[in-house]
């Protein structure tokens, strides 16, 4: 194909929306569940009038300075708030506040699978900056919603490392990842709370210097992504091969046609003069408050695997698990109980997560909670209950405020070992079955499994098969004795 003698050229920035309760720049509260009425969510500053001053929010800062330690880079002492103008109905003040030549993290990098290989990208800055508005177009006019407007957001920028589409999808699926897990965003791909702007151009394998590149903006799927820069890597191919020229331009993805288009040409970079925000001190952070954020930032996606993969989950459950926060609190509550990992693990992946997809319940809403879940388990591993019990109990404790313990107690559950009850239940099999019996005195030993069969089927299930086992054998050779 084609494909094999260019190569991509692939640099990401994404825009993450930080997880406040109120705007960056003032005390507005934020709409998190994206179903309020247009411009409910607007103070004087978020519209941008004139006399209001902006005042920076701690949570935004400390939010970002976590995203950072997440992604490795390292937090300036000192960052700078500038502006960056441009005109947009959707921008009130005619600048959005960012920051530009001192941004609050530098230097950091991810490294993923892609494959058997180990991937680097590095970033090259993380900034705080404030999102605009949002237009809307019906009835004859054009609307504005400032619900958004100041609404806190970091600009993650990568490097242009990236070379396959795969990287490029891997590598913001990395990003999504880490920055959930801290609890830096809500991650809401569908309101756009993660998106990512994807510079691609392309080269000949064996040429230094980069093609023109376009800019694919603002696209809130992994599977977009992937589909996007697919098809805009070989709609460049095929303008090179027919000798044409790449212009440089930004384009959307069309979801329906699967399709890029031009959005709007960039023949020169746009000056959005910037300059120092003069209503905002620059900001100023010490040794101290990092450490501190350091320390209160949830546990990052690799040391759960690593600490998963040494409890013996299985790479792909592992992932499995990764895949949904709530999954990982659910289990990982039940490992910390102490229970047995591979099996809870089964449990959780067959039963428990069965019954919350039929009932819409997340895990860590469902009635069976991690601590009657290990206690299930404990039962079958102690042996007090057979393992084909358990998945009746597990149904009863799904309807039931008790624990396994009491239910199975109350219901006459648990495994039966006493000898004179196991005996009474052997007696009963060996009287009903005189042919098999006679079959095992014969030498055909293997028909006892048929009688422990029986057993269990009049016991219900309950009778401890060892014990059972122990006692059968002394029963048929007792037979032989008389
Ligand atoms: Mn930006």
């Amino acid at each position: 194909m084609k494909h094999s003698i260019y190569q991509p050229v692939i640099g990401i920035e994404v825009h993450c929306q930080l997880l406040t309760q109120s705007k960056a720049f003032c005390s507005v509260s934020i709409d998190q569940a994206h179903n309020s009425v247009a411009n409910t969510h607007v103070g004087p500053t978020s519209a941008g009038l004139p006399g209001t001053l902006p005042s920076l929010n701690k949570e935004a800062v400390e939010l970002a300075i976590r995203a950072g330690l997440a992604l490795d880079c390292h937090i300036q002492r000192k960052s700078v708030f500038a502006r960056k103008h441009y005109f947009y109905p959707d921008l009130p003040k005619g600048y959005q506040i960012s920051q530009f030549s001192e941004p609050i993290c530098t230097e950091g990098f991810v490294e993923y699978s892609v494959g058997s290989n180990q991937k680097k990208v590095r970033i090259e800055r993380i900034h705080i900056e404030e999102d605009a508005g949002k237009l809307s177009h019906g009835f004859g006019h054009a609307m504005v919603d400032l619900n958004r407007a100041g609404v806190p957001l970091i600009e993650i920028v990568s490097h242009a490392d990236m070379s396959s589409v795969d990287e490029a999808v891997l590598y913001v699926r990395c990003l999504y990842e880490r920055l959930l897990y801290s609890k830096v965003t809500d991650g809401n791909l569908e309101a756009g709370n993660f998106r990512a702007d994807i510079n691609v151009s392309i080269k000949k394998k064996e040429d230094s210097k980069w093609g023109t590149r376009t800019e694919l903006k603002n696209i809130n799927s992994f599977k977009f992504i992937e589909a996007a820069l697919d098809f805009e890597i070989h709609r460049q191919i095929a303008i090179i091969d027919a000798g044409g020229k790449i212009t440089q331009e930004t384009r959307g993805w069309d979801e329906a046609s699967k399709t890029t288009y031009s959005l709007r040409s960039k023949e020169n970079a746009p000056d959005y003069r910037y300059f120092p925000d003069p209503d905002l001190p620059p900001l100023l952070l010490d040794d101290k408050d990092i450490q501190r954020i350091q320390n209160e930032s949830p546990e990052l996606p690799n040391s759960i695997r690593l600490r998963f993969l040494k409890l013996g989950i299985s790479v792909a459950d592992v992932e499995r698990f990764l895949a949904d926060p709530d999954y990982v609190r659910y289990i990982d509550a039940c490992f910390k109980l102490g229970g047995l990992p591979l099996e809870l693990s089964n449990w959780f992946f067959s039963e428990l997560l069965r019954e919350c997809h039929q009932n819409g319940l997340s895990p860590t809403r469902c009635p069976v909670t991690p601590t009657k879940l290990t206690e299930l388990v404990n039962l079958i591993n102690q042996g007090k209950i057979s393992g084909k019990i358990a998945k009746t109990l597990f149904k009863k404790m799904w309807v039931s405020p008790e624990g396994p313990t009491d239910i199975a107690l109350k219901e006459g559950l648990l495994v039966e070992s006493n000898p004179a009850q196991i005996n009474q239940w052997i007696s009963e099999v060996l009287a009903k079955n005189p042919a098999i019996v006679e079959e095992y005195r014969s030498g055909k030993t293997k028909v006892m499994d048929f009688l422990l069969g029986q057993v269990m089927k009049i016991s219900k299930g309950k009778a401890d098969p060892t014990s059972t086992r122990d006692l059968m054998q002394k029963a048929l050779v007792q037979t032989l004795d008389t």
